[in-house]
């Protein structure tokens, strides 16, 4: 028979022990937890491109002024909410034929806001003029390679191709408008763009830990 006062004490010792190993795997546990999250983070980020042209009585509109770009700053991939309409679509260096889109539900009319133009289903503005439908002119859209009526209110798809076309184009005319829009917005979507929000972009390692908690 051991002494009462050792069994005590071994009685004592394992109980530290079970709650020693208890801490530890409660610790194990959680930096598990924290290592996975660390490492499949992937911020939910709306980030895709769409392609588009616009003519106005047969020529194609250059996008030529700097103001019709974002620079990368203000548009910079970040786990921000997305603060200002300008940040939801807009062109990036010099491209005038790619909409990046970065946020829900973003129409064309709200993309032609962005570049100071307006757009409605029956007129369009442009920088230096207004264009409305009349009994000779016709506004045109051509959206994946069908006509559409309405196109304003319309919500800019992934991958989307449209062209407005403003004047007296014959159909084969249109066609060839149509025709030199590039598909290059499924590229966008793969590649790292200027925003680095595509899904070739990196997550940054603050963002990566900032998710942690
Ligand atoms: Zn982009």
């Amino acid at each position: 028979m051991e002494p009462k006062k050792h069994q005590k004490l071994r009685k004592s010792i394992v109980t530290k022990k079970v709650a020693i190993a208890g801490v530890a795997g409660l610790l194990i546990g959680m930096l598990l937890v924290l290592g996975i999250r660390f490492v499949t983070y992937k911020p939910e980020v709306v980030h895709y491109h769409a392609n588009f042209a616009v003519y106005v009585n047969g020529v194609k509109e250059q996008f030529k002024a700097l103001k019709y770009y974002e620079e990368t700053e203000v548009t910079a991939c970040t786990l921000e909410p997305v603060d200002s309409p300008k940040e939801r679509a807009h062109m990036h260096g010099n491209v005038n034929d790619v909409v990046h889109v970065e946020d829900h539900l973003v129409t064309w009319s709200h993309f032609m806001q962005n570049l100071g133009w307006s757009l409605g289903d029956d007129y369009l503005k442009t920088a230096d003029a207004i264009y409305p439908v009349s009994e000779q002119k016709k506004l045109v859209f051509i959206l994946n390679g069908k006509p559409v009526e309405n196109i304003a209110d319309q919500i800019i798809q992934d991958k989307d191709k449209l062209l407005i076309s403003y004047g007296t184009a014959t159909s084969s005319q249109l066609q060839e408008q149509y025709k030199s829009i590039p598909a290059t917005a499924g590229t966008y979507d793969t590649s790292k763009d200027p925003a680095g929000c595509g899904a070739g972009g990196e997550v940054k390692m603050s963002d990566r830990i900032r998710n942690l908690f």
